[in-house]
């Protein structure tokens, strides 16, 4: 419902003295008292089985951190699809990994809910990021990003006091960001790269939510990005899976404790989700193939079929959801 809309309704409950369950089944009455229509277009319903591409896809890779843009086929994020209704008007959000996968689809959708929004990514990542800064600041929102490593302890609290200064305060974080490399064997695993994965996957966000909460208010929200993986993980996802179990455990040991603060902290679970972190090591070319096929969808997720998710779990009217994990995985996988 847009402004106009709005304060009609309002001059006709006002004015008028109806009941407001009459006001909700009249068309709305424009001020000069004429019939207005209410401006919902009817949607087409759509088969999610062939909403968006299914496999096979062509086998392809691109060095860490890749590009969203340099995938073939380029996910959606909700670029264009992605629709607002001032859910989240006069929030503060912070997410990591804002610039591809659901990161983006999550900055986009807040962007569009009307939330001033910060995202952080890698140096690497530069060309994405401006696409979604666009894309926000074309909403008439605060967009800004900061780039930066979250396996430093330093940055991650740098990043949240840049965050609350230039935002004017937090309200939303949204710790999404995330390393996967498949490795067959747990005898291909070396240290330093399982102590990447648990750098970014576990530390970054204990490093970021601990800087984030003397900033949070009552009806704050902080959501973590978990997975599929958390409960059925794959034989090549060791570290990885690991690291989503210990997301789903933080949230809930979490939301017990910040539940008396008023701050309330949920997770997200994915399942195989057409993203920049599938094709940069993820996956094999053989599970890239066939990405998603498995499911009873038939087909991998885009990131743009979570963003309404991570709008819920920040919205007030979500407010007795905590510890609580949102799924989707195209009929595989829980919760
Ligand atoms: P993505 O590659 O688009 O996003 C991951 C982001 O993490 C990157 O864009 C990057 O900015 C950020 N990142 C990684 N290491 C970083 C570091 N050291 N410092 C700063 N930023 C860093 O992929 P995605 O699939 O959208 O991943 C987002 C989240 O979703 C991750 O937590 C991932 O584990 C989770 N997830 C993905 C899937 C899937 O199938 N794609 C499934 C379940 C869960
Ligand atoms: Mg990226």
């Amino acid at each position: 419902m847009n402004n106009e809309n709005k304060i009609s309704r309002r001059k006709v409950i006002g004015g008028l003295g109806l009941g407001l369950a009459a006001v909700a089944m009249a068309p709305v009455l424009s001020a000069e008292g004429s019939p207005k229509p209410l401006s919902f277009a009817p949607e087409k319903l759509t088969d999610p089985t062939t909403k968006y591409p299914r496999p096979p896809f062509n086998g392809q890779t691109q060095p860490w951190p890749g590009l969203t843009s340099k995938m073939n086929p380029v996910p959606d994020h909700g670029e264009t699809s992605y629709k607002g209704s001032g859910r989240l008007k006069g929030r503060k959000a912070l997410i990591t990994g804002g610039d591809s996968g659901m990161g983006r689809a999550a900055a986009i959708a807040y962007a569009r809910e009307g939330a001033d929004v910060v995202i952080n990514y890698l140096p690497a990542e530069e060309p994405d990021a401006r696409e979604v800064i666009a894309l926000m600041k074309a909403e008439g929102v605060k967009a800004i990003g900061i780039p930066g490593d979250l396996r430093e302890e330093a940055f991650c609290q740098k990043l949240v006091a840049e965050a609350v200064k230039s935002l004017g305060g937090l309200d939303i974080v949204v710790s999404n960001a995330g390393r996967q490399q498949s490795h067959v064997s747990i005898l291909d695993i070396s240290t330093e790269q399982f102590d990447w994965t648990m750098k970014t996957n576990i530390y970054a966000p204990f490093w970021i939510i601990k800087a984030a909460l003397p900033h949070l208010q009552p009806g704050s929200a902080i959501i973590g990005t978990t997975s599929e993986q958390a409960y059925d993980p794959s034989p090549d996802l060791y570290d990885y899976a690991q690291t989503k179990a210990a997301t789903m455990n933080y949230v809930k040991s979490l939301a017990k404790q910040l539940g008396p603060k008023g701050i309330r902290v949920n997770g997200v679970a994915p399942g195989p989700i057409w993203t920049a972190l599938q094709v940069t090591g993820g996956a094999t070319q053989e599970k890239l193939k066939n990405f998603g096929g498995m499911t009873p969808l038939g087909r991998p997720g885009q990131p743009v079929e979570l963003a309404s998710i991570y709008v819920q779990l920040a919205a007030n009217d979500g407010s007795y959801a905590t510890g609580q994990v949102y799924g989707a995985a195209g009929g595989g996988g829980q919760p």
